[in-house]
């Protein structure tokens, strides 16, 4: 058996940035990085300690350490504020009862592939939730703290609920006068800098908009960091990075440029799908995306009166073809789907028309 044996179909990736596909592709500068880290030996503990040194300088933050996914960095944030520097509690995170509280407002509740609460558990936190599915308000949040609470999660994402909640900045503000540590998700955000003096503990992805290796960041002030740093020993054990992972993460940071493509080159890309409006009963409609990020996404809605075909069957035939096509599929149940320009090629959007139009028979 060898590696090419694997019976593995070609992907279009028209839905983002996604775990379930391998979440980015690698510049051939990663690659010779990862090769170079790959080829040699280090003193591991140099190489986390000036990794983590230099990813700060990066972020413009005072320190950072990195690991293997933004899932274990926050993990192991959330472990850091829980034991702080009390060496016992980190070598009994799990064996002793501890109970230290996270705040997270329910609307920020997500699952991304794995439920963000399931995280804070892994980090040794008590979870403690606040407001409810559709609303929270700052007073509801300053009323849930305890002597018990460690810290205050914000996640940053296009899955949370947006409509009646705090604002970061407001959040932000609250942590500090009530002098608690915040922990901010901005794992699948593509802009970083803007968010450093709102938080702590900064929590992102090496492989989303960085497109580095699969790896996480946990950046932020010098004290929280030290404390985070003392579980690699315990917990951060089984989230480790290699060394090829570390190169190739600094390297993708050093020719990281956010927003890969600007947003006339986006619309340029999406306008070829308007070209599906010739068939009845298929409307497009060009849409930036939920959380305000510079995406823009083109929406099909799917009549399905007309076509004969639900949204949902529509991007399931794309996906079982011989070529795989993902599309973006959050919206399904109200009769659309979305076409993510971030992946793709010319020859990429030539063949999702091409499908769609044999499927529909347009
Ligand atoms: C993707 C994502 C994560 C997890 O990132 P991994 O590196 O895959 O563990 C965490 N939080 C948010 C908001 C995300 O979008």
């Amino acid at each position: 058996m060898n590696v090419n044996q694997m019976k593995l179909k070609r992907v279009i990736n028209a839905s983002g940035k996604m775990s379930i596909l391998g979440v980015s592709t690698f510049s051939n500068d990663v690659i010779e990085a990862m090769r170079e880290g790959a080829q040699h030996y280090y003193e591991m503990d140099e190489l986390y300690k000036e990794s983590g040194k230099i990813v700060a300088q990066y972020l413009n933050t005072e320190s950072a350490l990195v690991t293997n996914s933004a899932s274990s960095a926050i993990a192991l944030a959330v472990a850091g504020l829980v034991t702080k520097d009390d060496a016992y509690l980190v070598e009994h995170l799990h064996s002793d009862p501890i109970h230290k509280e996270i705040i997270i407002m329910k609307g920020h509740m997500i699952d991304y592939g794995a439920p963000v609460s399931t995280m804070i558990h892994l980090g040794g936190g008590y979870v403690k939730e606040v407001g409810y599915a559709n609303g929270c308000t700052l007073q509801q949040l300053e009323l849930a703290v305890t002597e018990q609470t460690v810290g205050i999660i914000f996640i940053q994402s296009h899955h949370c609920v947006q409509k009646n909640m705090p604002s970061l900045q407001e959040v932000s503000k609250l942590a500090q006068e009530k002098q608690l540590p915040l922990i901010l998700d901005i794992a699948a955000e593509e802009t970083f800098y803007k968010y450093t003096n709102l938080a702590n503990l900064l929590i992102i992805s090496g492989s989303k908009a960085i497109e580095g290796p699969t790896s996480g960041i946990i950046a932020g002030d010098r004290q929280y960091i030290k404390y985070v740093q003392q579980h690699y020993q315990g917990i951060g054990r089984a989230m480790k990075i290699g060394k090829e992972g570390i190169f190739g993460l600094l390297k993708a940071l050093e020719i990281y440029k956010h927003e890969q493509l600007s947003k006339q080159q986006q619309i340029t890309l999406l306008d070829h799908f308007f070209e599906l409006e010739k068939i009845s009963g298929l409307q497009v409609k060009i849409h930036q995306d939920e959380s305000g990020r510079n995406i823009f996404r083109a929406q099909i809605h799917v009549d399905e009166k007309k076509t004969k075909y639900h949204a949902q069957k529509l991007t399931k035939i794309l996906q079982e073809g011989d070529t795989a096509i993902y599309t973006r599929n959050y919206f399904l149940n109200v009769g659309y789907f979305e076409i993510d320009p971030r992946s793709l090629s010319h020859q990429d959007v030539e063949m999702i028309i091409y499908s769609i139009k044999q499927i529909l028979g347009g």
